[in-house]
């Protein structure tokens, strides 16, 4: 099992998790800024991630993984990799399925996806911040006849406040301490907020 500074380690170097002074997408300014798709484009990390997650859960028999797209895609395959494969198996491994929003922007199971009655589902996904996209395949995974027996992510940023009615596990716990940007310590400091996700966004021209 990787310690908690050994799964730091690997959000850091991959620009992940990063600690200074960030405006977020929603305006609110914070010292920490968490985007998992950093880390997870490199597969060796996606790996390990996976496995350690796949860990939190080695007491349970799991029979399919379910993720909410986009950003629980690479994380619910790595999980599902590391999963011991099942008694009612194909030789596939257990399967990684996602659940996706339709036209009227309802998440639901596509592409012929498809779950089997009473098969036990984990549902992972990446960052918990309110955790309203694992809600959401919960209750499609629900409505499918399937029961789901754990919900994982690799972060979850709310700080404890999330409750699922299912068994629910993080390989990190990363409150997000956020200001509006006029209470923002840091700009009392006299720093500017970077924006992370604009970096490399050319100015029109
Ligand atoms: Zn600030």
């Amino acid at each position: 099992m990787l310690k908690r500074e050994e799964l730091l380690r690997m959000f850091e170097t991959a620009g992940a998790i990063r600690h200074g002074h960030f405006e977020l997408s929603s305006g609110l300014h914070s010292s920490t800024y968490v985007q998992c798709a950093l880390v997870l484009q490199y597969p060796r990390f996606a790996e390990r991630l996976g496995q350690a997650l796949a860990d939190l859960f080695s007491d349970l028999t799991v029979e399919a993984v379910v993720s909410p797209a986009l950003g629980g895609l690479i994380i619910g395959q790595e999980v599902a990799r590391a999963l011991p494969e099942p008694k009612k198996s194909i030789e596939g491994g257990v399967p990684a399925l996602f659940v996706e929003r339709d036209a009227s922007g309802m998440m639901t199971l596509r592409r012929g996806l498809s779950l089997g009655p009473d098969q036990h589902v984990l549902v992972v996904e990446d960052v918990w911040t309110t955790g309203g996209s694992t809600q959401e395949a919960i209750r499609v995974v629900e409505e499918a006849g399937a029961r789901v027996v754990a919900a994982g992510a690799l972060i979850d940023r709310s700080g404890g406040s999330i409750e699922f009615d299912v068994e629910a596990q993080s390989l990190i716990q990363l409150p997000i301490a956020s200001y509006e940007p006029e209470d923002c310590p840091l700009c009392r400091d006299g720093s500017a907020a970077l924006k992370p996700g604009s970096r490399f966004v050319r100015s029109a021209a």
